[in-house]
C-alpha cells in the first residue's frame, strides 16, 4: 500500500503522514527532507547555488542514509546525522532553489521510488511531499491533497520554531515566498487523478489523522 499526502509548506502534512503511518503500522518517508538534506550538503561544500551542474553532482554523490520508522526518521548525509541541521533557517531559506534544478529531482525522484518499493514487502508506505501523487508514485492507493489557509499555516509553522527565533514578517516572507518559489515547479501545479482534497484550516491533528485512516480502510 501506498498512500500519497501532497501539500504546502506548514499544512501539517509531516505530523499528518507520520501519525497515520504510526497509527496503520506502515513506514514513513519525508521527501521534503531530502531536499533538505541535499541542500545541506550543498552549503556544506561551499559551492555555488547558481551552479546547477555543480549542485546536481553533489546531489549525485551524496550518501544518503534514511530510516523510514515513523517513529524514529532520521536522515544522515556523508555519515552525519542531518535530522535536525536540515530544519535550521538558511535551510529552509534556499531548499527551493536546490529543489527546482531538475537533475536534483530526477535523483531524488529516483531514490524515493526505490525507497517506495523496498517498504512493500512490510505492508507499505506513507510518502509526504508535493510532487508524489503526480510524479513519484503515480500509482498510489490513496493519495491526499492537504491544504489549509496561510494564515492557518504560518501559526503552525511559528509553534514549530523556538519562540522569538524569528518574527511574524520572517516568517510570512519564508511560507509566502516558498509557495512562490516552489510554484515555479511545473509538477506541482498539475492536479492528480483521483486526489482527495482535506482543507485542514479547522481541524486538529487527530481529525485529519482520523479521516485518512479512514479513506485507507474504504
Ligand atoms: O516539506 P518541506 O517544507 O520540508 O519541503 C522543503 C522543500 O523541499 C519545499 O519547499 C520544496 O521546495 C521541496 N520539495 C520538493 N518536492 C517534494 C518535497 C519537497 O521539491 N516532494
Amino acid at each position: 500500500m501506498i498512500i500519497a499526502v501532497d501539500g504546502p509548506s506548514g499544512s501539517g502534512k509531516s505530523s499528518t503522514a507520520r501519525g497515520v503511518a504510526t497509527r496503520l503500522g506502515l513506514r514513513y518517508l519525508d521527501t521534503g527532507a531530502m531536499y533538505r538534506a541535499v541542500t545541506w550538503a550543498v552549503l556544506d561544500s561551499g559551492i555555488d547555488l547558481g551552479d546547477a551542474t555543480a549542485v546536481a553532482e553533489i546531489a549525485r554523490n551524496l550518501d544518503l542514509t534514511i530510516a523510514t520508522d515513523p517513529s524514529a526518521p532520521t536522515f544522515a548525509a556523508n555519515g552525519t546525522d542531518v535530522t535536525l541541521l536540515i530544519r535550521e533557517p538558511r535551510i529552509s531559506e534556499n531548499v527551493s532553489k536546490i529543489a527546482t534544478n531538475l537533475d536534483v529531482r530526477a535523483d531524488l525522484v529516483r531514490r524515493q521510488q526505490d525507497l517506495i518499493a523496498a517498504a512493500q514487502p512490510g505492508g507499505g508506505i506513507v510518502v509526504e511531499g508535493r510532487d508524489i501523487a503526480t510524479v513519484v508514485a503515480p500509482e498510489a492507493e490513496l493519495k491526499v491533497l492537504l491544504t489549509a489557509d496561510p494564515e492557518a499555516r504560518m501559526a503552525r509553522r511559528q509553534a514549530e520554531l523556538a519562540e522569538g527565533a524569528v518574527t511574524a514578517a520572517e516568517l510570512r516572507d519564508q511560507i509566502v515566498r516558498r509557495d512562490a518559489d516552489d510554484s515555479t515547479v511545473a509538477q506541482f501545479q498539475v492536479a492528480s487523478d483521483g486526489a482527495v482534497e482535506i482543507d485542514s484550516t479547522f481541524m486538529t491533528l487527530e481529525q485529519v489523522v482520523e479521516a485518512i485512516c479512514q479513506l485507507a480502510k474504504e
